[in-house]
């Protein structure tokens, strides 16, 4: 899509938002009240602060929603926008991103589907991964428990295994699970298993 396609359709979905306008309440002087059910931003939010305010909420166009869009891509108006060249015109619809990021309707991910996420993410990482190159030989230090978020498994930190990523020299070595690889616990799921009671016994006086 090219980049000026792309700003004339986010108009668009502005724009279509916004004509899910309806009347809910009155202002507390009367004047009506309006609500919406838009799909892709939250709009009403959208309206009060690149309108400044709700004046004349009623009557947008399509080229008053284009002109917000603009103002969104950090231009004066959709003349401008749409005259610049195609590096800038980059440049604005990352900048364009950044500020529709601000008012998007997405709910933030349930725990479900953050650690759905971040599954995907490991199980991509575990393919590029060799197998354990040694039983990691923290030696020097003072061996503690330690214990898995993924399997819920405890076990000592000279117990943890090194893995790295094809070929990355040995000192690349992740930390990670004893249980590596059926679990797939990282150096950054491997807490100390006492965590919670030094928390506690911090925080008695
Ligand atoms: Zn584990």
């Amino acid at each position: 899509m090219k980049n000026i396609e792309y700003f004339k359709l986010q108009a668009k979905n502005l724009f279509r938002d916004y004509k899910t306008q309806h009347t809910s309440d009155n202002h507390e002087d009367g004047t009506p009240l309006y609500s919406y059910d838009p799909k892709y931003f939250n709009i009403d939010e959208i309206i009060y602060d690149f309108n400044n305010g709700y004046e004349g909420e009623e009557n947008f166009t399509l080229m008053k929603l284009q002109h917000i869009i603009a103002q969104m891509a950090g231009c004066k108006n959709w003349v401008e926008l749409i005259k610049l060249p195609e590096d800038k015109l980059a440049y604005a619809k990352r900048t364009l991103d950044d500020t529709l990021a601000i008012y998007r309707l997405e709910e933030f991910p349930t725990e479900e589907e953050y650690f759905a996420q971040k599954k995907i993410e490991i199980e991509f990482n575990k393919k590029s991964y060799e197998e354990v190159i040694a039983i990691s030989t923290n030696n020097n230090e003072l061996h503690v428990m330690l214990e898995c978020l993924h399997c819920g498994e405890q076990f000592l930190s000279n117990e943890t295994k090194l893995v790295k990523i094809k070929g990355q020299p040995d000192n690349m070595a992740e930390e990670v699970c004893k249980h590596w690889p059926e679990c797939d616990g990282r150096s950054y799921d491997l807490i100390p298993a006492g965590h919670n009671n030094y928390k506690g016994d911090n925080n008695e006086k």
